[in-house]
């Protein structure tokens, strides 16, 4: 993400491009070439929404549900 992009964004109540980044932080991966079935728009999947949705909350609870047995987290 550009440094322009972001400081001139800072008073928006959703720096979309942002908090899809800090989505992969937490593991979430693109969406380019394809989307869930039942799934047009979200965060991760870029362009297609402007703020996080249901889906991406969904996504994050489910990534963490399955790392947590792994790792006995
Ligand atoms: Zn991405």
């Amino acid at each position: 993400m550009g440094q322009e992009y972001f400081t001139g964004a800072l008073d928006q109540e959703n720096i979309h491009i942002y908090l899809h980044e800090v989505g992969h932080t937490f593991g979430l991966d693109d969406f380019y070439d394809w989307s869930p079935t039942g799934q047009c728009c979200f965060l991760m999947k870029a362009g297609s929404a402007t703020a996080v949705t249901e889906f991406d909350k969904w996504m994050l609870r489910d990534f963490w549900r399955h790392l947590k047995p792994r790792y006995g987290l």
